[in-house]
Parts: C-alpha cells; sequence; structure tokens
C-alpha cells in the first residue's frame, strides 16, 4: 500500500520541469533550515505593566558619614560611651522621604579602599584587586550600553579609575592643595571631557580657610557632579549614564576637627546636594547618597578629639560601620526599610533600580525591594515558549532570554514545556531553567516532524498545480 502510494506520487513529481523541482527543493531547505538552525542567543523584553526606568544613576558616596549621625532613629556614643552630637539635615532627609531609606546597613570593612570595592562589586569582601578583575557594577552596565563617569577626591585607586569612561578626581587628596587631575577614554562623549577640563581648572577653594574651606571642597566635588548630569542630560539625552561622586571632606573633618566640626561639614553638604537632587529628579535620575564607612569619635589624653573608623578600636563600633542608603528615583517607591543589611546589596540593588537585569559575578549582596514592581528574566536552553501565571497577571513569549517587566510583587508559575517552576517574587529575580532531556527529544520530534509535514505540502502543492 505505501510502495503504491509513493509511485503514485513520485510520478507526477517526476513529470515537473527541472527548475521547479529546484525551486520547490531549495524553498523546503530554506524552511528547514529556519526551523532546525540554531538561532544566534537573543533576548526580549515583555512589559506585563509600564515601567518608569530612569536614565541613569548618579551615586554619591559620602566618605566617613555615618547613619548614626544623621538618621533620626539612632543616637551616636563616642568610644567612652557619651552622647555624640547629630547633624540637623533638611534636604537629605526630604530627599529620602520622597524616596527609600533603608534603615541599619553595615560596612563590612570600614575603610575607604575596601568600602569602595564592596560598594562597586557588591561583595563583601572585595579589595581594589576585585575591582580590577572586571566584576564590578561599571562592567555589567557598560554591556547595557552605559556611560561611566566619576568625580572622585577618595576612593579613586587605580583599579577605580580604570574603570570609568572619565573621571575627575584629587590626586593629591589634599584639601590645603588638591590637584585635580582628569583621566578619560576615546568612549566618553568629548563635549563631556571638555566639560570636566574646565571643572578640572576651576579654582575650588579661593581664599577660604579652616573648616569653610572643607565645605567648599565637597562643594566643588557636588557642583561637577551637578554640571556634568545637567550637561548629559541636555546633550545626550539618549546616552544612559552611571556618575560615581565621591565627596572627600566629611572624613577629613572627622579625622582632623572633632565630631562638631564634622557635623558642621555634613550640614554644608546638606545645602549644597539639593541643586544635584534637583538635576536628578527633573531628568529621571536616580540619585543614591549613601558612604564608604561611618566615623567613631575618641578623645586624647590631652582632651583633643579624634575620629577614625579602620583601626580596631574604631572598626568594631557601629558608628564606624553603619552607614546611609538613600535612593530617590523614578521607578524607587517611599519608604523606610528596616531590618539589617550590608554595603555590598547596593550595587545589585543600584541595577534593580536601572532595571538591567545582568549578573554582579561576584556578589554576595541581595537586592533591596526599593522598587514598586519586581522583573523577572528567564533564562532556558533554546528558544521556547515560556508562560508566566501569577494572581495578577499572565504573559508568554516564545525565545531563549525573556524578561517580564513590571511585575508586581507575589508568586508565580513559570511554565516551560511540561516544567513547572514556583518563584515568590519580591524583587528582580533571574531563572535559568534548563529542559529536561526527554523534553528536549520531544521539542527536537516535534520540530521533525514539522519539517517532513512543510516538505510533504510543498510537494503535494506542486502536485495538485500540474
Ligand atoms: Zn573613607
Amino acid at each position: 500500500m505505501r510502495l503504491k502510494l509513493l509511485e503514485r506520487l513520485e510520478g507526477p513529481v517526476k513529470k515537473l520541469k527541472k527548475n521547479e523541482h529546484h525551486i520547490t527543493i531549495i524553498i523546503a531547505l530554506i524552511l528547514a533550515g529556519l526551523i532546525l538552525l540554531p538561532s544566534n542567543a537573543s533576548a526580549i523584553d515583555v512589559f506585563v505593566n509600564p515601567v518608569h526606568s530612569p536614565n541613569g544613576a548618579v551615586l554619591v558616596i559620602v566618605d566617613g558619614m555615618g547613619s548614626s549621625y544623621i538618621y533620626p532613629e539612632f543616637m551616636p556614643y563616642d568610644l567612652d560611651g557619651n552622647e555624640s552630637g547629630k547633624a540637623n539635615l533638611s534636604n537629605i532627609m526630604s530627599i529620602s522621604e520622597s524616596g527609600t531609606r533603608v534603615l541599619d546597613v553595615r560596612a563590612p570593612q570600614p575603610s575607604t579602599t575596601p568600602g569602595h570595592s564592596v560598594l562597586t562589586t557588591g561583595y563583601s569582601k572585595a579589595n581594589e584587586d576585585t575591582v580590577g578583575e572586571m566584576i564590578t557594577i561599571f562592567d555589567v552596565i557598560r554591556k547595557h550600553d552605559y556611560v561611566c563617569m566619576a568625580v572622585m577626591q577618595k576612593g579613586d585607586f587605580e583599579e577605580m579609575r580604570a574603570e570609568q569612561d572619565a573621571i575627575l578626581f584629587d590626586a593629591s587628596h589634599s584639601i590645603r592643595e588638591p590637584s585635580i587631575a582628569l583621566d578619560y577614554k576615546l568612549s566618553c562623549p568629548n563635549d563631556v571631557v571638555e566639560l570636566m577640563q574646565e571643572w578640572q581648572n576651576n579654582s575650588l577653594l579661593g581664599e577660604k580657610e579652616g573648616v569653610e574651606r572643607y565645605i567648599a571642597y565637597n562643594e566643588w566635588a557636588i557642583g561637577a557632579s551637578d554640571a556634568i548630569a545637567s550637561f548629559m542630560c541636555e546633550n545626550h539625552p539618549d546616552q544612559k549614564f552611571l556618575l560615581t561622586v565621591n565627596v572627600g571632606a566629611v572624613d577629613l573633618a572627622g579625622h582632623y576637627l572633632g565630631s562638631e566640626q564634622y557635623l558642621y561639614v555634613i550640614e554644608g553638604l546638606d545645602r549644597d546636594i539639593y541643586d544635584l537632587y534637583k538635576t536628578c529628579s527633573e531628568n529621571n535620575l536616580i540619585l543614591i547618597i549613601t558612604a564608604d564607612h561611618g566615623m567613631a569619635f575618641d578623645r586624647t589624653e590631652m582632651g583633643r578629639e579624634v575620629g577614625g573608623h579602620a583601626s580596631e578600636k574604631y572598626a568594631k563600633t557601629l558608628e564606624a560601620q553603619r552607614v546611609p542608603l538613600i535612593i530617590n528615583g523614578p521607578n524607587i517607591r517611599k519608604d523606610v526599610i528596616s531590618g539589617t543589611y550590608g554595603q555590598e546589596d547596593l550595587a545589585p540593588t543600584l541595577l534593580s533600580g536601572l532595571d538591567v537585569m545582568g549578573v554582579l559575578p561576584c556578589s554576595d549582596g541581595d537586592i533591596i525591594p526599593v522598587k514598586e514592581y519586581a522583573n523577572l528574566r528567564v533564562i532556558v536552553d533554546s528558544p521556547t515558549e515560556v508562560v508566566l501565571k501569577g494572581d495578577a497577571a499572565v504573559a508568554s513569549a516564545s525565545d531563549e532570554d525573556i524578561t517580564f517587566l513590571g511585575l508586581l510583587p507575589g508568586n508565580y508559575t513559570i511554565l516551560v514545556s511540561s516544567r513547572e517552576e514556583y518563584i515568590n517574587l519580591n524583587s528582580d529575580q533571574i531563572v535559568e531553567l534548563h529542559i529536561s532531556r526527554a523534553d528536549r527529544r520531544m521539542v527536537i520530534a516535534t520540530v521533525m516532524i514539522s519539517v517532513v509535514m512543510v516538505v510533504g505540502l510543498l510537494a503535494i502543492w506542486k502536485i495538485m498545480r500540474e
């Protein structure tokens, strides 16, 4: 019976003109190829709800600003157990009130270079060598077409500078005689480099002396950062960027001037930061205010107050370990988050704020849920239909790398082939699913059957035309 059928098919097919026959074969091969050839790695975004992603972020690291001295919930003590004073802030508090403030964030290594390394890698044991290993937040977002710029008075070690497309830094680390230098690469827009050169040559401190000189030092870093952020938004509105800022004088005041002047310099920064905040909020940028470490105070035998954070007697104090984390942006909710977090949580949280679904390769930090929504990225072995079901949403797409954006926090089920995966989503998550061998055989069998059907249908179509 089968032979007879084949003979009946063969007869008319042989009658096809030679070139038509070739066309049929070519079309069949193209279709088979489309189905069988492995596609290039691709990724798609599925917007389950609209999201208001920022155009970039400004990360302000206030060197040595402990949250014990600025958060209303905390009271700072010196090493003898006496209450220390607190800074009287208005702008920083109102920035936090229109965003999220995380109460208890601890720096695992309360020292400048490790602190900056932890902040930028999301790894609690990071040091400057770790920063040089292509595992920082800069390496991740650069793959998402970000430009990375920095204005740093401290924390600007060689590996940190190498991570930036352009960086203004104080090569002398000295308030007495600052020496502002500029490193840049061709990847930084030329006009931004020119603007940075102007700020490099800006006489920052004038004739100011004493503690006012400290305040002016910070004012320069904040002013340069505001100018760069505004310029980027006005002249390169489609270029996403991360601007990392270190203001150095709060730390130096803590070390050399005692707690009263330390608080006075923090209050000066509070006045100067308003314009930068305005630039961020008007231009769809995230603003983060944090620190590399805090500061603790002790008295010498002569009665002079001395601040410290890195050496053992200071490093073990809450005043040295607790750092502020204030985040404000278009997609950031208004909240005060309690619970204990680590400084290593900042980098993954910043990535989440930017809606960048990348991986920090060495991070041991967690995303702090600062957004109204969460995103879910599902990675599978090969392009497959992925269905997402939850109480509030059902969505599906076919690809091997799918990001569902704008999901309400809650429970979801991911359906891939015959596999079901249950997840509780309260912040961005990446799920890798490997289809089992049996499932993969099913997929291959389905593809092969489809090819045979297409070829067969084409042959029949040709016969019918005869
Ligand atoms: Zn520091």
